[in-house]
């Protein structure tokens, strides 16, 4: 049963250097209404880097 106010939704987390997808996690729509953005391993450049929501 979805709850009314959706404010927490799933999102995907992408890396700004490869565009690979790898994570996705969740946010709160009211604390973060603007990209979030977030410091991940990339297992393709095998560092870590940038990674920021993509829809
Ligand atoms: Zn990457």
């Amino acid at each position: 049963m979805a709850r009314r106010a959706e404010n927490r939704i799933i999102i995907n987390l992408g890396c700004v250097d490869c565009r690979e997808r790898t994570y996705h996690s969740t946010k709160n729509r009211r604390n973060d209404p603007q990209r979030v953005e977030l410091k991940k391993f990339c297992p393709r450049c095998r560092v870590h880097t940038l990674h920021r929501e993509v829809r």
